[in-house]
């Protein structure tokens, strides 16, 4: 199918009486990296949960074609959108390989399912040495590993993640980096990254967006945002 992978049109979100996504529209292009920017509190986190059906919305969003508005976040995940949420979510007390099958519960092809295995194995080594051990005695890079990891046994065409370096030391977040441009230009995922590191961001991502107080306020490809002037003065002022 031609036309953009993943397409928004005046997307509407919210919790209750408050309105958090006030008309959001966006593209992101199959198999690109799309980075989105902003500060605390703009709707970031509530346009992944709106993507994977966690919030009520308005408008359209549309998945390789197909309206996946108002679907449950289950029939959403069939459809290959994984969403790897801030603070990780992965369970403390049950080993990394046993969260890692959970990531396959929307699948049946057990053969399969240990083939991927292996392939996250391959891309975090750390967790092949620690498949046996509980969840909760990982690192703070490895719990993010494990959550990618746990996204990709999805066999997802969509990667939502949300705030990967939070909590990350500058090296490990680099090498997390590293990692999620690796998954997606030998997996073809396409990816869509909230990130408050605009500069590692930007470093992986084809297209970016600024997201402030619900609104799309910046778009561009990573060098036009990078030059845009708003955003050297709010986003990229620091670097790691
Ligand atoms: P942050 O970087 O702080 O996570 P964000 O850009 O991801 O910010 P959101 O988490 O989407 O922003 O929050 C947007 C607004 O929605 C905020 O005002 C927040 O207080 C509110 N909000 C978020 N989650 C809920 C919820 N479950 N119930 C009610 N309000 C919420």
């Amino acid at each position: 199918m031609s036309g953009p992978f993943l397409d928004l049109t005046d997307l509407h979100a919210g919790y209750g009486a408050a309105r958090v996504l006030q008309g959001v529209s966006l593209a992101v292009r199959r198999g690109d990296v799309c980075a989105i920017l902003g500060p605390n509190g703009a709707g970031k986190t509530t346009l992944l949960r709106a993507l994977s059906g966690m919030v009520r919305t308005t408008g359209a969003i549309r998945l390789d074609g197909a309206d996946i508005a108002g679907r449950s976040p289950e029939a959403i995940a069939r459809r290959g959108v994984a969403h790897v949420p801030e603070g990780r979510g992965t369970f403390g007390p049950l080993t990394v390989e046993e969260n890692l099958r959970l990531g396959a519960f929307t699948r049946r092809d057990r053969r399969a399912v240990n083939a991927d295995l292996e392939r996250v194995y391959g891309f975090f080594p750390a967790l092949r040495d620690k498949r046996r051990e509980p969840a909760g005695g990982l690192s703070g890079g490895q719990q993010q590993m494990l959550a990618i990891g746990r996204a990709l046994m999805l066999r997802p065409r969509l990667l939502l993640l949300d705030e990967p370096s939070l909590g990350l030391s500058p090296l490990v977040t680099q090498e997390l980096f590293r990692l999620i441009a690796t998954i997606n230009e030998q997996e073809r995922i396409t990816v869509l990254v909230v990130e408050q590191n605009a500069h590692l961001a930007l470093e992986i991502s084809s297209h970016a967006h600024v997201l402030e107080t619900g609104r799309i306020v910046v778009s561009g490809t990573a060098a036009e945002v990078r030059r845009d002037e708003q955003v050297v003065r709010s986003y990229l002022g620091y670097r790691v």
